[in-house]
């Protein structure tokens, strides 16, 4: 019997998602914005453009709806008295992600997104309500993949894949058509007379056809990223927004000191690639570490911090604090960013085994992570996965539930040695688990990206080929330290950061050799590479930070009185 389908977010959570604010709330909320009439048929909101910020209707109807790349037009709420318009993007003033127009005369009142962020701050009650609304609109969005970008090619073309990963892991709707299966897609390469060749093409929400696009293009184009304002000096940039730069961002925010997020690929980091942790504190089910994160990127922003996904922080001028009196980051794309203070939270990133021809098979049948897209690609085949440590372990007891098989290689004589003794007793309770030690892979055969076979070597020497087209590694990392070069700050001889009494030079406790820049989480010498331990040292630097500012700052209380 087929099973039943998932039933969606607007039919379990419709009462949250759209809920309706009494007169008395809607008096309390009005000093936080202004009063505007909309004539019948005017816009509130259009797809791809910035909108008004948050709408609640205080007489008349809006209509609420979105449109597929052929122009067809779906409803998706009617918004009568008391309901509100607005969803994630107008916390921090983004592109709208559906269309809203008025049905006869309205009125409303309009909150922009730096007063949405106070009133969800000053009205803790009302402002959870309205958080968990924004929250679910998005989570809706993200089942439909309405008002995102459509992309058109193969589902396993590389690129194909690398777009959807990017946009997924940003927590951004998307579309994806094939040409081969779709007819939609056949319109579109024909109506934009696209060579074959020259796929995927992206067509944004504001109409904007992208060829290929990387991933800075393709977020530029969705209004993603804005550019950064160079005479802006921020109390402190964080460099990373995985759980380590997400923890400092939130309370840095919360505290009420002006933050600078960056990250070159997405939020999350590390743990945002978790299938399900199931050692972080609260959570005694687990929860999947993109949900986890997703959680603070959302609250970082409520606080007011802001976020520049994707940005690559390129070099730390060593030279501008005693220049300048405050940090220069230089960026990947030529953009500068100056900061009183930097805390650096970059991670670490994978380890690629010498394999020499293992760059062309990356992106499609070659994965360092193991979510639902790789699984998707994945299922109902066999496995190979390389690693023995607790990412390897979360990697296999998921995908063990998606493919027919996982052959798990592994270069030492047991499991036990690195992975956590509940990992390893679930994965030796799977039957569609083989275990292979003092196994290591000797050589990748297939053509075209596509791989078709694995060969590994186990204790005899003699080789294995076994035919298999994806490929899971999960051997360790190196710290994002190389862009530090020059800039001061002392590592160890492996590359990770050094702070506290290990640094030359350093005062406080999470503080480099160089006075005023921080490290936290993975990157850092000595670290737990866990994430409540990155979590930790993000709220942990910012009471390093307040003591740094305060000492800078010749006037010690204007820092935080200008927060007022
Ligand atoms: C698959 C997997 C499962 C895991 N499961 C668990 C678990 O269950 N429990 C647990 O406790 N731990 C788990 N871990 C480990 C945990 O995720 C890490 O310890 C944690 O994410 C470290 O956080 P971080 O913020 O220090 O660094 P990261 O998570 O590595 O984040 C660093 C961020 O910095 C960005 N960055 C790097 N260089 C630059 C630059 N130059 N400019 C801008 N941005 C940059 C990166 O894109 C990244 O987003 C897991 C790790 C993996 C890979």
């Amino acid at each position: 019997m087929p099973s039943a389908p998932t039933p969606s977010i607007a039919d379990t959570r419709r009462d949250q998602m759209y809920p309706t604010l009494a007169p008395a709330e809607i008096e309390r909320v009005r000093r936080f914005g202004t009063l505007r009439a909309f004539a019948s048929g005017e816009a509130l909101a259009k797809v791809g453009v910035g909108g008004v910020g948050l709408a609640i209707v205080l007489s008349g109807v809006v209509d609420v709806s979105r449109h597929d790349s052929s122009g067809k037009r779906t409803p998706l709420v009617a918004l009568e008295a008391g309901a509100f318009l607005g969803e994630l993007a107008q916390l921090a003033g983004r592109p709208a992600l559906v269309d809203a127009a008025a049905r006869g005369p309205v009125e409303a009142l309009v909150i922009p997104p730096d007063r949405l962020r106070a009133l969800l701050i000053a009205e803790a009650e009302l402002g959870e309500r309205i958080m968990r609304a924004l929250i679910l609109r998005r989570v809706r969005l993200l089942e439909t993949g309405a008002g995102g970008p459509v992309i058109v090619g193969r589902a396993d073309s590389g690129d194909v894949l690398r777009l959807q990963g990017f946009l997924r892991r940003n927590g951004h709707p998307h579309q994806q058509l094939d040409p081969e299966v779709d007819a939609d897609a056949k319109t579109l390469i024909e109506r934009f007379q696209v060579d074959p060749g020259q796929l995927p093409i992206v067509l944004c929400p504001g109409g904007q056809l992208l060829r290929n696009p990387g991933e800075t293009e393709l977020a530029r184009c969705l209004g993603l990223v804005r550019p950064i304002d160079p005479d802006r000096v921020y109390d402190v940039a964080i460099v990373g927004a995985g759980p380590a730069g997400l923890a400092a961002a939130v309370y840095a925010g919360s505290e009420g000191l002006r933050a600078l997020v960056l990250d070159c690929r997405a939020f999350g980091g590390q743990a945002g690639a978790s299938a399900r942790i199931e050692n972080y504190l609260g959570f005694p089910t687990g929860i999947s570490g993109m949900a986890l994160m997703a959680r603070a990127y959302n609250q970082a922003q409520k606080f007011g911090v802001e976020m520049v996904i994707p940005d690559e922080a390129a070099a730390l001028d060593p030279a501008s604090f005693a220049r300048e009196g405050r940090f220069a980051l230089n960026l990947a794309n030529g953009e500068r960013a100056s900061a009183r203070a930097v805390v650096i939270a970059s991670g670490v990133r994978y380890r690629r085994p010498a394999a020499a021809n293992l760059a062309a098979f990356e992106g499609t049948s070659v994965h360092y992570w193991a979510s639902p897209l790789e699984a998707k690609l994945c299922a109902g085949q066999e496995v190979a996965l390389v690693g023995a440590g607790n990412s390897a372990g979360q990697a296999v007891v998921y995908l063990a539930s998606q493919v027919k098989k996982v052959w798990l290689l592994v270069r030492g004589p047991s499991l036990a040695a690195k992975m956590s003794r509940y990992l390893v007793d679930r994965i030796a309770g799977l039957a569609n688990v083989e275990v292979l030690t003092q196994t290591n892979v000797s050589g990748l055969d297939g053509s075209g990206g596509v791989l078709e076979a694995v060969r590994w070597r186990g204790p005899s020497g003699e080789e294995t080929r076994h035919p298999l087209r994806h490929l899971f590694l999960f051997i360790g990392a190196d710290p994002n330290t190389d862009w530090l070069v020059g800039s001061g700050v002392a590592l160890d001889p492996k590359g990770f950061i050094l702070t506290g009494n290990g640094a030359d030079g350093a005062g406080r406790p999470l503080e480099t050799s160089v006075r005023g820049v921080f490290a936290i989480g993975d990157v850092r010498s000595g670290s737990t590479k866990r994430v409540a331990a990155a979590v930790g040292e993000g709220a942990q630097v910012v009471a390093a930070l307040h003591a740094f500012l305060a000492e800078e700052t010749s006037e010690p209380a204007k820092v935080f009185a200008a927060r007022a």
